[in-house]
């Protein structure tokens, strides 16, 4: 297994309620390690952005909505396997499928409100790692 980075980012509805180090416990206690982090107010143009691929979908409005209705902390975790291990931490993205001891089981109040996003692959990790962190913002 190689040693990746993935991109993170710990939801408003987590934020609000104060999870965020609860969040970190879990990543940490996963042996993936944060290497960089920062609390933002994503603007909508960068919520439009980050979900593109999104933007057909019903949901879209709604869910750029949420991602900017309060902050959000944006993260590089740095692992073995770290892309699919941080999918397999949070949990699946409707918390009721979501399985025990996972960000959105324990977390999540809804399929939208669902504490945490973590890239799909390696090549949208170093995308969406772009969007948001210089390199020498990113300390491993
Ligand atoms: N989402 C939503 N309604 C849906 C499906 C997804 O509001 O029916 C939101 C949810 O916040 C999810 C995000 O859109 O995390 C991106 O969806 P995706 O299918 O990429 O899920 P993820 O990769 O985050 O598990």
């Amino acid at each position: 297994m190689a040693i990746e980075r993935t991109f993170s980012i710990i939801k408003p509805d987590a934020t609000r309620r104060n999870l965020t180090g609860a969040v970190n416990a879990v990543i940490e206690k996963a042996g993936l390690r944060i290497v960089a982090q920062k609390r933002v107010l994503m603007t909508k143009a960068q919520a439009e952005t980050f979900y593109a691929v999104h933007k057909e979908r019903p949901f879209f409005g709604d869910l750029v909505a949420f991602m900017t209705s309060g902050p959000v902390v944006v993260q590089v975790l740095e692992g073995e396997d770290a892309v699919a291990k941080y999918r397999d931490v949070m949990g699946a993205t409707n918390p009721a499928n979501a399985a025990e001891g996972t960000i959105r089981k324990l977390f999540a109040e809804s399929i939208e409100a669902n504490s945490a996003h973590g890239s799909d692959s390696v090549d949208n990790a170093k995308v969406e790692i772009a969007q948001f962190f210089a390199g020498n913002e990113i300390v491993g």
